[in-house]
C-alpha cells in the first residue's frame, strides 16, 4: 500500500476567507493596499509585503484574538481530519500565513495535533514582529517555500495530495501527485497545463479520496 500524504493550504482553503486580508481590512492603516499592489506587480517579495503590512496593524493582541475567534472555516474540515485519520493519511498544513492565527483558529474548532508549517508571528512590546523560518533564500518569492516542505514529505512510492486555492500554491501544485484546486489556483493550473480536481468544500475531497486506499 502506498502511503498518502495530504498537504493543505490554510487561508481561503481551510478558512473561508484569507485571514491576513481580513485582519488588514479591519485593523491596518490603508497603506497596506499599496504594499499589496507592489507585491502583485513583483516589486517586492511576499515576505517583505507581509512584514510591512503586519507592521501597519493598529490593535492590541486581545483585539486581534477576539477578531480571530469569529473566523469561519470550511464546515467539512473537521470531518476531513477524521477521514484522514481513519484512512491512515498523514495530514499537514503548509501556509504562507502565520502560525499565530492558524493554531488559534484550529483550536477554536476543536482541531489539534496537526503539524503546521507557516510563517511565525510574535507580539513584542505591543507591536507585531514577523519571522520567516521556511524562506528559500535561493528564491525568496514566498515567505514560506511550500516546495521545500513538499520535499520533506515526498518519498519514492508515496502519493502527495495538495489542496489549495491561491498564488502561494502554484509551485507545489506542479509537483504534487493529486491536486485539489479552487479559486485562483484553478486558473493557474488551467493556464499551465497542470491536472487538477476542482472542489468547493472538503466534503468533495472526502468523496474523491474515499476510494484511494
Ligand atoms: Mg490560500
Amino acid at each position: 500500500m502506498d502511503d498518502v500524504v495530504v498537504l493543505c493550504d490554510f487561508d481561503g482553503t481551510i478558512s473561508v476567507k484569507d485571514v491576513t486580508d481580513s485582519l488588514l481590512e479591519r485593523f491596518a492603516n490603508p497603506e497596506w493596499e499599496q504594499l499589496e499592489e507592489n507585491w502583485q506587480e513583483g516589486l517586492i517579495s511576499s515576505h517583505e509585503c507581509m512584514a510591512g503590512q503586519y507592521a501597519l496593524i493598529k490593535a492590541d493582541q486581545e483585539e486581534v484574538e477576539t477578531f480571530l475567534d469569529r473566523v469561519e472555516i470550511d464546515p467539512y474540515f473537521s470531518q476531513f481530519v477524521g477521514h484522514c485519520k481513519s484512512k491512515g493519511f498523514t495530514l499537514s498544513i503548509i501556509s504562507d500565513g502565520f502560525d499565530f492565527y492558524i493554531e488559534r483558529i484550529l483550536k477554536n474548532n476543536g482541531i489539534e495535533s496537526i503539524e503546521v508549517f507557516a510563517n511565525h508571528l510574535e507580539w513584542q512590546e505591543g507591536s507585531i514582529k514577523t519571522f520567516f523560518p521556511h524562506i528559500n533564500n535561493d528564491c525568496r518569492t514566498c515567505g514560506n517555500c511550500k516546495t521545500s516542505i513538499f520535499h520533506k514529505f515526498k518519498k519514492p512510492g508515496n502519493k502527495v495530495i495538495y489542496v489549495g486555492d491561491g498564488w502561494s500554491d502554484r509551485c507545489i501544485a506542479q509537483q504534487s501527485d493529486i491536486i485539489f484546486a479552487k479559486g485562483k489556483l484553478t486558473k493557474f493550473c488551467h493556464e499551465n497545463g497542470v491536472s487538477y480536481i476542482p472542489y468547493l468544500s472538503f466534503l468533495d475531497i472526502i468523496k474523491e479520496t474515499s476510494e484511494l486506499i
